[in-house]
């Protein structure tokens, strides 16, 4: 008898990051496809080895994805959309990348479109810091094999030796992830053309020797309506009845399953997975009610986290569940695919070792399964030495002097309603503001410019120490004026310095507060090749010095025009941060926002009249069950106030937020009064915008024109009609004109035609009136 260990699912991108530029050279044409393929096949055994060498007993494939999970879901049951004018066949690489990242027409890599195709909706996964691309789908939808992706995959370990548990995205969760552009459409009522498919890919899967598969259906966590619960049942009886010796492990994660409960163990599969790290709480239950022959995967170590895990404590959870059940019938598990965790601790060569200590990447947390594996199969004694250590860290962490900060905590004591409030409320600001002088329709950006190779390397360099502090502010300051002397020259009206100084932006601000930690190897995916290497919060969150004040000075001192001062908020700082779980959540993001009213306050003294606080991850926080979301809400939106209210009426404070839908926060949104703010809404054709003009939204905002994820260059009647649009059903007087979000990750061969566009489309705007 002895209990399995498994693994959900591994980071794709490599301990160096080889798939984003692997990636990056086939987009840019350095490179050729197979090279590509090549590339992303060695990640994949090198995760595997790393896997069995670790001794994991259930090792995950098709977990890899050259940009997405969710779109190679889409690939696999032929979801095409008509525009990326796919014949059917295999879903080739220039399709599957249009999809992912839109196509210019003509030049990408052969791509026989004659104009021009968007990219596919994105947005995030779940209430994590990962994006996905949104399935379409139509009315009357066929699906076909697109791809064989899951079963090549799994081939391609077996051929290596690996005997891996493939995993494939479930058809119930895709179809809630899913959009069409007809409303009328249920998207449930296409499973019955979507269920043959899958059971094709599970057939095959099963054909070449998968015993288990592992099934993700992360809406399982969701509050589901009976149409849902029906198609989960639906789902799975059918694929019991199509294959009924293949093992199915249902898993579900990122909460507790509460009133999904008896559905999902009703459901006819092999194995059910828990999220215990999420919903520690809804072991017991499952365990009692759990039929004797159901395997459950207990999810123990924090696939969303970064901290170590307490191994003792662990075994004691687990050991009354052993004794229940036996065994045989439990894996061991992370909560969720470690996709969401950096790869491996050991880069980190250079942090302080008290608090390396404190950590534990995926790479560790496949070790501290394995550990926990050996400690129940050939007894505690067979890992004293590391159970041991895992405690002495836990126990440091606890008591070490680097973590409490008395100040932050009596400030925090401090805290009163009034400081949340803006001197006035908005129409008197309005009126205050109008000294700003700005036209109708004012243009603007979101914050940040491309992020050139040559600022790229500087930065590099100065972190190599190969380039001086002085010679890397120079090259710093002289992009930032080239930018200023840019947006005069072409007539944008509210300026930005362009934020080359920032690597990331909520790492830049983590480097400069205290109660942050960062790495230099902790990359996470954020979507397709975009990683992002969040700060750790460990700690007490203070303010040392000004943070922006400096750069913004200098870009204002450059230019007679509005220039525009730029952070990011608490709610987002912390979003995007691997946060203490020894403080709530509502505490650490009050500290946050304490330090950033201090900031505000400089800017202020500094002569920025117009600042910007960036709150992208407001959204992404709510928690996954609408139960919770008022109390979050709350919190959230406080922490933005205490950020922004500490200025003058005339200050106009603005916020931004993408990939954002408004409709069941608006009043939240609006709650945050801040003087703009600017929203995401050119991809979904300013349908996003919606929200605000029904609820008659009084404060100013600026709906992306331009889609900044793609390459292509939005052309100016394309602009104006979306203005138009927005003119519509908003005051005139309220409406900014700015692209969807910050352009850091476009090259300015892009921007610069876009930007010209977008300006022109304003002006013809401005003659409309
Ligand atoms: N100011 C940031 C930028 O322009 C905002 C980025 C974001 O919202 N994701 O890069
Ligand atoms: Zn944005």
């Amino acid at each position: 008898m002895s209990i399995t260990t498994s693994n959900l699912g591994f980071p794709r991108i490599g301990k160096r990051r080889e798939l984003k530029f692997a990636l990056e050279r086939f987009w840019s044409g350095q490179s050729h496809i197979v090279t590509l393929q090549d590339i992303a096949a060695g990640l994949r055994q090198e995760n595997w080895a790393l896997q069995q060498k670790l001794g994991l007993d259930h090792i995950p494939s098709n977990d890899f994805s050259l940009y997405d999970h969710v779109l190679d879901t889409s690939s696999m049951v032929g979801a095409v959309p008509q525009s990326y004018e796919w014949k059917g066949g295999p879903v080739s690489p220039e399709t599957y990348f249009a999809m992912a990242r839109g196509s210019q027409g003509g030049h990408d890599h052969g791509a026989c479109t004659h104009h021009g195709v968007a990219a596919q909706e994105m947005t995030k996964w779940f209430d994590t810091n990962y994006h996905f691309m949104v399935p379409e789908l139509t009315k009357g939808q066929d699906f076909c094999l697109g791809s064989n992706k899951p079963v090549e995959e799994y081939r391609e370990a077996r051929q290596q030796g690996f005997d891996t548990r493939p995993v494939i995205l479930g058809p119930v969760t895709f179809l809630k992830l899913a959009k069409s552009k007809d409303e009328t459409l249920d998207l449930l009522s296409l499973l019955p053309g979507l269920l043959p498919v899958y059971t094709e890919i599970l057939r095959r899967l099963s054909a070449n020797g998968a015993e288990w598969v592992q099934i993700d259906e992360p809406a399982l966590v969701l509050d589901l309506d009976e149409n849902t619960q029906t198609a989960f049942k639906i789902t799975y009886e059918f694929f019991a009845r199509a294959l009924p010796r293949l093992k199915l492990l249902l898993t579900p994660y990122f909460g507790a399953l509460d009133d999904n409960l008896d559905l999902a163990l009703g459901l006819p599969v092999a194995g059910l997975h828990l999220d215990l790290c999420r919903a520690p709480e809804q072991l017991q239950t499952v365990v009692t009610q759990a039929p004797a022959g159901l395997v459950l995967s207990l999810g123990v170590i924090d696939g969303r986290n970064i901290w170590r895990a307490d191994l003792e404590a662990i075994l004691q959870r687990i050991e009354p569940v052993i004794t229940q059940r036996g065994t045989d019938h439990l894996i061991l598990a992370p909560s969720c695919s470690l996709l969401h965790t950096p790869v491996d601790l050991e880069l980190e060569t250079d942090i302080d070792p008290d608090f390396k200590s404190w950590l534990a990447f995926a790479t560790q947390k496949l070790e501290e399964l394995s550990i926990l594996g050996k400690a129940i199969n050939t007894g505690r004694d067979s890992v004293r030495s590391e159970l041991a250590a895992a405690s002495a860290a836990v126990e440091t962490r606890r008591t070490s002097t680097k973590i409490h900060d008395a100040a932050v905590k009596q400030r925090l004591k401090a805290v009163t309603a009034q400081l949340s409030q803006r001197q006035s409320p908005y129409p008197a600001r309005r009126e205050k503001q109008k000294s700003l002088g700005l036209p109708d329709f004012p243009t603007t950006t979101i914050g940040s410019f491309p992020q050139t190779e040559g600022v790229r390397k500087a930065r590099a360099e100065h972190g190599k120490g190969a380039l001086t502090a002085n010679a890397y502010a120079a090259l710093l300051r002289k992009e930032t004026e080239t930018s200023i002397r840019w947006q005069e020259e072409i007539g944008i009206d509210v300026l930005v310095h362009g934020e080359f100084e920032r690597n990331d932006m909520v790492q830049y601000f983590g480097e400069q507060l205290s109660g942050f930690a960062f790495t230099k190897h902790g990359w996470v995916q954020s979507y397709g090749s975009r990683y992002v290497r969040p700060p750790i919060i460990f700690g007490d969150v203070s303010r040392p010095k000004a943070m922006t004040v400096e750069w913004s000075a200098y870009a204002q001192s450059l230019t007679n025009k509005h220039m525009k001062g730029m952070l990011t908020g608490p709610v987002t700082m912390m979003q995007w941060s691997f946060v203490r779980d020894d403080l709530s959540r509502d505490q650490v993001c009050r500290q946050i926002g304490l330090a950033l009213r201090d900031e505000v306050s400089d800017l202020e003294k500094a002569g920025i009249r117009i600042i910007q606080i960036d709150e992208p991850a407001i959204r992404e926080g709510l928690p996954i069950r609408k139960a919770y979301w008022a109390a979050y809400l709350d919190w959230a939106i406080e922490c933005f106030r205490l950020s922004a209210s500490g200025v003058q009426d005339e200050t106009q404070i603005h916020t931004h937020m993408c990939y954002s839908e408004f409709n069941d926060i608006i009043d939240s949104i609006a709650a945050m009064d801040a003087d703009v703010i600017s929203i995401e809404t050119s991809r979904s054709k300013m349908e996003l915008l919606d929200a605000f003009v029904t609820y008659h939204y009084p404060n100013e905002i600026g709906p992306g024109v331009y889609d900044i994820h793609s390459p292509r260059i939005p052309p100016v009647d394309e602009m104006v009609g979306l203005l138009r649009k927005a003119r519509k059903n908003l005051d005139p007087d309220q409406i900014w004109v700015n692209p969807d979000c910050g352009l850091k990750t476009r090259k300015w061969e892009e921007v610069k035609p876009a930007l010209v566009n977008m300006v022109e489309a304003a002006k013809l705007l401005r003659l409309e009136q």
